[in-house]
C-alpha cells in the first residue's frame, strides 16, 4: 500500500510497525496483555502531513501538548477520522479550557484545584464528561507542572468527590537525569492506593522499562516522527 503522506526522510509507518513490537515484547516479558497498552502518538510539532502518514498506519490515538497548536492542525483531520483520540499531553491555562475540552477527548494534565474546577465546569456546560489523568510531579522539580506527590491523594479525591471529574489515570514525567523507574514505580503506588487503574509513563527513551512497571498508556514522539525542530 503506498504511503501519500510520509515525510521524506523518517517513516513513520514503519517506526510504528516496530513499536508496536516492542511495546508487545515489553508486555510479554512481565505478562501483560498487550490490548491493555495503548500508544500515544506525540504529533507536537509535526504537520498534519506527518500526522497523515501514522494515520494511514492505522494510528488513532494522538498526544499533543499545546492547545492552540492543536487548534490549529486537528479539526479537519478529527472531522475526517471520528474515531480519532486526542490526549492533552501539556501544562492546560484555565483560559483556555473552553477550547480544550471541545477538541481533546482526554485531559491528562489535571494539576490544580483551580484548573479541576473550570473543567468541571466546562464538561458540564459542553456535556463532554472527558476522562481526566491527574499528573503528578514525582520528581518536585520547580519548573515542572503536577500535583506535589504528598498532595495527589487529596487532590484526586476532589477532583472526585468535589469536581465531579472522572478521574481514569495518573500521569507523569520523571526528572531528565533520574532513574525513571523510581517514578514509574512510586506512580503506580499512588495509582493503587486510589483505585486508578491508568497509568501513562514512558516516552521515548524509556518506555519498555514503563510498561514492565504498569503503564497503560506510552506517549511516543520522537520515536515514531523522527525529532522536533527547535523551539523558535
Ligand atoms: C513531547 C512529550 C512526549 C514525547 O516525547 P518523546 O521523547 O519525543 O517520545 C511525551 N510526553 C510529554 C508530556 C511530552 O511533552
Amino acid at each position: 500500500m503506498s504511503v501519500p503522506h510520509a515525510p521524506e526522510n523518517v517513516n513513520i509507518v514503519e517506526n510504528i510497525e516496530s513499536l508496536k513490537t516492542l511495546i508487545a515484547k515489553a508486555a510479554g516479558s512481565v505478562e501483560r496483555d498487550v490490548s491493555d497498552i495503548s500508544l500515544v502518538a506525540v504529533s507536537k510539532m509535526h504537520s498534519s502531513d506527518a500526522i497523515r502518514a501514522a494515520l494511514d498506519a492505522g494510528q488513532r490515538v494522538f498526544g499533543e501538548n499545546r492547545v492552540q497548536e492543536a487548534m490549529d492542525k486537528w479539526p479537519p483531520i478529527k472531522a475526517e477520522y471520528p474515531d480519532v483520540r486526542l490526549h492533552l499531553i501539556g501544562p492546560l491555562q484555565t483560559n483556555k479550557v473552553r477550547e480544550a475540552v471541545a477538541l481533546f477527548d482526554v485531559i491528562e494534565t489535571v494539576d490544580r484545584p483551580k484548573l479541576a474546577n473550570k473543567l468541571s465546569e466546562e464538561m458540564k456546560k459542553q456535556s463532554r464528561m472527558l476522562p481526566c489523568f491527574i499528573q503528578v510531579n514525582t520528581g518536585e522539580e520547580d519548573q515542572k507542572a503536577g500535583v506535589l506527590p504528598a498532595e495527589s491523594d487529596a487532590f484526586i479525591s476532589s477532583c472526585r468527590d468535589k469536581e465531579g471529574l472522572r478521574v481514569d489515570g495518573l500521569m507523569c514525567i520523571p526528572p531528565q537525569d533520574e532513574e525513571p523507574s523510581l517514578h514509574f514505580a512510586f506512580l503506580r503506588e499512588i495509582a493503587t492506593r486510589n483505585s486508578i487503574n491508568n497509568l501513562s509513563m514512558g516516552m521515548s527513551a524509556d518506555f519498555e522499562i514503563a510498561i514492565t512497571m504498569g503503564a497503560t498508556h506510552v506517549r511516543l514522539g520522537t520515536a515514531i516522527f523522527g525529532s522536533r525542530a527547535k523551539l523558535l
